[in-house]
């Protein structure tokens, strides 16, 4: 137990962990400069629905055009969300996310959404709402243009309070989608008695769905649930035709993937929108 103790007392000065913690120093300082400098932009990444054939929406997914090469969510978001600098560059995406919908209104069709993924730091923020409120009064979007991706993990706390607070969210025209839906460990009786329009489905129960039994048995019985409580499904991470195949089998669906497309930047999201256009054509590689 002594030589326990004693290594766990030394670890600290350890070489490694002293690069470690300068390494997090470093990149926490080039966050804030991040911030200042709008180093960060929105991709977009097409969502498309299996049973009307066309583009229905699309994700905004944060990049950092970092000085040194594009950084994507894995490398910031968790120093980010640690530090609290998810509040300022939530706020930013969205405000970009509902200037971009202002400047897409003639290219969207009425069902199109855009959903933006909102962090459990920000919702636990006192001023969330009337901020969201008041950003939303001085740039107005139709009702339902607006999506919110919420995880399951951010929302388990007070089942009462939660239902309030999603409720004001959705008197402001905004509609709730669960993010990585069955990642979490919430039950479903309290997932399903939440005000929400959508479940995404997490891609890690789609990697084998063509060919794993036990993943497809999963992955119909959410459908099956979804169907019954009228709730829209979206599946992430489709990337084959054949994991296609297998879920247009079971029910129609939202299909987010590479199959369909990465997340795009804005200009070349644009012209997949030109050549798929969300009211009329069907979409591509269905
Ligand atoms: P998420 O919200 O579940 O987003 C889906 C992730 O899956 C995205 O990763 C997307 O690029 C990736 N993806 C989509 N289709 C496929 C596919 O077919 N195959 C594979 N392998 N991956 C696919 P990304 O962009 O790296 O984002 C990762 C996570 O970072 C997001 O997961 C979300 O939790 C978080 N994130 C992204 N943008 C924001 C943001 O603006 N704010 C906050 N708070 N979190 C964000
Ligand atoms: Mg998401
Ligand atoms: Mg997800
Ligand atoms: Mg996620």
């Amino acid at each position: 137990a002594a030589k326990r103790a004693g290594k766990n007392r030394y670890s600290f000065f350890t070489e490694e962990n002293n690069r470690n913690l300068i390494s997090r120093m470093q990149l926490e300082a080039e966050l804030r400069a991040a911030i200042e400098n709008e180093e960060f932009e929105l991709h977009y990444q097409p969502l498309v629905d299996t049973a009307l054939q066309r583009v229905t929406g699309a994700e905004c997914l944060l990049r950092w055009r970092h000085p040194d090469g594009m950084r994507f969510p894995d490398q910031f978001i968790p120093l980010a969300e640690e530090t609290g600098l998810i509040l300022p560059i939530g706020e930013w995406v969205l405000r970009e996310t509902v200037a971009q919908l202002n400047r897409w209104a003639d290219v969207i069709g009425e069902d199109f959404g855009l959903s933006v993924n909102i962090s459990s730091l920000q919702i636990r923020e006192q001023r969330f709402l009337e901020r969201t409120r008041e950003l939303l009064k001085a740039n107005p979007i139709a009702d339902g243009h607006l999506i919110f991706e919420l995880t399951e993990s951010s929302l388990i706390e007070d089942v009462e309070g939660t239902i309030r607070w999603l409720r004001d969210i959705e008197s402001l025209g905004i509609r709730i989608a669960i993010d990585d839906f069955g990642t979490g460990y919430s039950s479903l009786n309290y997932l399903v008695r939440l005000p929400v329009y959508c479940i995404k489905i997490d891609r890690v129960f789609v990697n084998n769905v063509d060919h794993d039994r036990d993943q497809a048995a999963i992955v119909l019985a959410i459908f099956q649930m979804a169907r019954a409580l009228r709730i829209e499904v979206v599946v992430e991470g489709v990337e084959t035709r054949e994991q296609l195949a297998t879920l247009t089998a079971m029910g129609s669906c939202g299909i987010q993937g590479w199959l369909v497309s990465k997340a795009l930047p804005v200009d070349r999201f644009e012209q997949f929108l030109q050549e798929f256009p969300p009211s009329e054509l069907p979409a591509p590689a269905l």
